[in-house]
């Protein structure tokens, strides 16, 4: 069997072009959504993410800030920039870009970030929203296999669904918005501690690698049939993007599978849009 291929760059684009429309619809309104990205430090790998967050918020007709301090910058320096962000009535969602310079401590900078601007829902009050299932904003990543999932046709309710990784930014808010009454999937969490991995993953209907490892997931440890999702973004020995799945192998058995690059990449930066412009609504006056 050859896999169907999920194009996340398609789906995004389409994605964005509603996003654009809604947008141009709130302008006649007279609002503009607004992100701040907060970067502190000149890491390489932050600066293109920025940038790209930066790129698609002005496409989308948003009101883009970026706040860029320098490697230096103190905790207290970084916590009176969230503060004046929170005050800010322009500014719709705030994102702190990870990770910070080893003397800033980013749970503490999450904290701050007032509830009603966290577009990238690290905060911990919106984990727990999310936790005990009356969710305020979805974190991108997991937000975007949701609509990769749906667009593969997966009906979640009753699906078996193995998620591999447990991070609060990936791997468990995903088994907490594929919980939620209305998707409704039973989800296993694996991690570096699961015993026998491979048969975790063969029980599964669906299985979402976000490991960070390289090759992790083969085609003996996919069922046939099942659709995959790699969250995974690695450097392969050559440089070149590769994910968390043995994308040839698992072509050969899965039904679906999303590529790396393509795939879920793509619908990180989407969601934090569609996170802004939810949040713009919901400032205004109702929740999305
Ligand atoms: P992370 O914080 O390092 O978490 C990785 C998780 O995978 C941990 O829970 C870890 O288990 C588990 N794990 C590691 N090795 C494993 C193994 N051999 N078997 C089973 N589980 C294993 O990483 P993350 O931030 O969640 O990111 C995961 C991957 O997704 C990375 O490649 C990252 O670059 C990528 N990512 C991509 C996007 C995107 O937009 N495409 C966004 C975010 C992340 P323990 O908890 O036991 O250590």
């Amino acid at each position: 069997m050859a896999a169907r291929i999920i194009d996340g760059k398609a789906l995004a684009a389409r994605v964005r072009e509603r996003i654009a429309e809604e947008v141009t619809a709130l302008a006649d309104e007279g609002v503009t959504p607004g992100l701040a990205a907060v970067i502190v430090g000149d890491d390489p790998a932050s600066t293109v993410y920025v940038g790209m967050k930066h790129r698609a918020s002005e496409q989308l007709g948003m009101l883009s800030r970026q706040v860029e301090l320098p490697a230096d910058t103190s905790q207290d320096e970084l916590e009176s920039v969230v503060a004046e962000l929170n005050a800010d009535e322009a500014i719709d969602g705030i994102l702190v870009q990870l990770p910070l310079p080893d003397h800033l401590d980013p749970g503490r900078v999450q904290e701050l970030i007032d509830p009603a601007k966290d577009v990238d829902a690290l905060n911990p009050y919106t984990a727990g929203r999310l936790a005990v299932g009356d969710p305020t904003f979805f974190s991108c990543t997991p937000y975007g296999v949701l609509l990769l999932l749906e667009e593969a046709g997966v009906e979640t309710a009753g699906a078996r669904i193995t998620i591999v990784g447990r991070s609060n930014l990936v791997g468990r808010p995903l088994a907490n918005m594929l919980t939620l009454k209305g998707h409704d999937a039973t989800v296993t969490i694996a991690h570096s501690r699961t015993r026998d991995l491979g048969e975790v993953c063969r029980e599964a209907d669906v299985v979402v690698a976000a490991a960070g490892r390289t090759g992790l997931i083969t085609a003996d440890m996919v069922a046939p049939g099942a659709v995959v999702i790699d969250v995974g973004t690695n450097r392969d020995d050559d440089g070149s993007l590769v994910g968390d799945v043995d994308f040839d192998g698992v072509s050969e058995v899965a039904s679906a599978i999303t590529p790396v690059p393509g795939g879920v990449g793509p619908m990180t930066v989407t969601m934090l849009m569609q996170n802004t412009l939810e949040a713009a609504r919901a400032r205004r006056g109702g929740r999305a």
